[in-house]
């Protein structure tokens, strides 16, 4: 076991990030082995990020009616989910919200609109001019998950002042099939390789407690290193009333932290954010995130469900010694 310790702590601490039999290990490790894995991702989180944590805040900004069918989603067209369906907001509803996030503390916006891709040019030169308006008035970085864009509608968001571009794989190649059925994986793939091209930074991740295996966790976190993502936001399925997973609960905080511990080994410098779900599957364990390897999160309310004051965030923070961080 000693042998196991050293050398993931030492594949992880060269940036180059341990292999699949070692994440698989990390994946089953016991419960009370929990405190060990912690000063590994702890001291690999600081040794590559330090201590500023970067926290991220959304605007739904067109809900629902989306023509897909993953089945984790309050917004596809399998679910009954009682949500607000409604089209892209206009500049100036999408720039109040930023301007309320940046109250909350948020230091990145991202503007998110449900469906698997934006073809409408009216819709993205609106997203294109608040972008512009967000990063001129307000400061804040700017982030986009509008489906799979490609590379030239990037191009485009980054001449107006966009970061980011956000598009989850959600889970594994070999799992995917389970969970949507209307786009194929490599669909998704091709837009997160539009987005490097383009030159945008590129948050891709995927959400966890849906049925997949350990290993379809590590085979996910595997593509992410090798597809070379900047960031990789982790969401945990919080099961809505009226989805196909309704009812679902797989996970336990400690199998949450064990998820985040994975893919900070696997994937040592990159920013790992935690977003929806935290609240119900870490429950009071959610400060441990970042001793787990986190090195950011969403403040804020989620896509269709709610997050908890972003007060209580910014004083956890505190609390651990930690700060927000620019960029
Ligand atoms: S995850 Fe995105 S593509 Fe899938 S159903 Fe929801 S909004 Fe549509």
């Amino acid at each position: 076991m000693e042998r196991f310790w050293e050398r993931v702590r030492a594949q992880a601490m060269s940036g180059k990030g341990i292999g699949r039999e070692d994440a698989l290990a990390v994946l089953s490790l016991r419960d009370g082995a929990l405190w060990r894995l912690l000063d590994i991702t702890e001291s690999v989180r600081r040794r590559f990020k330090g201590d500023g944590i970067r926290l991220c805040s959304i605007v739904n900004a067109k809900s629902g009616l989306c023509s897909e069918d993953c089945s984790f989603c309050a917004q596809s067209r399998r679910s009954g989910a009682g949500i607000g369906k409604y089209p892209l907001l206009t500049g100036e509803e999408i720039f109040r919200e930023a301007s309320a996030a940046k109250e909350r503390g948020a230091r990145e916006f991202s503007i998110v609109a449900s469906g698997l891709a934006m073809r409408n040019r009216e819709e993205l030169t609106r997203v294109g001019d608040a972008v512009e308006r967000i990063r001129k008035e307000l400061g804040l970085e700017t982030c986009v998950s509008l489906g799979t864009l490609p590379a030239s509608d990037v191009e485009y968001l980054l001449s107006r002042g966009l970061r980011s571009v956000h598009h989850n794989l959600e889970t594994s190649r070999s799992f995917f099939p389970k969970v949507c059925t209307t786009h194929d994986y490599e669909e998704d793939v091709s837009a997160v390789w539009a987005a490097k091209e383009a030159g945008a930074w590129v948050c891709c991740g995927g959400i966890f407690g849906l049925g997949e295996s350990p290993e379809d966790r590590v085979e996910l976190a595997l593509t992410l290193r090798d597809l070379g993502v900047d960031s990789i936001p982790v969401n945990f399925l919080n099961p809505v009333p009226g989805t196909p997973l309704e009812g679902r609960r797989d996970l336990s905080p400690m199998e949450c932290l064990r998820i985040i511990a994975m893919l900070r080994l696997t994937n040592p410098t990159r920013e790992i954010i935690v977003c929806g779900g935290r609240e119900v599957n870490l429950r009071d364990l959610q400060s441990l995130m970042f001793a787990a390897g986190a090195t950011g999160t969403m403040v804020g309310n989620y896509l269709t469900t709610a997050g908890r004051p972003a007060e209580d965030d910014v004083r956890m923070l505190r609390d651990l010694g930690l700060a927000p961080r620019e960029g």
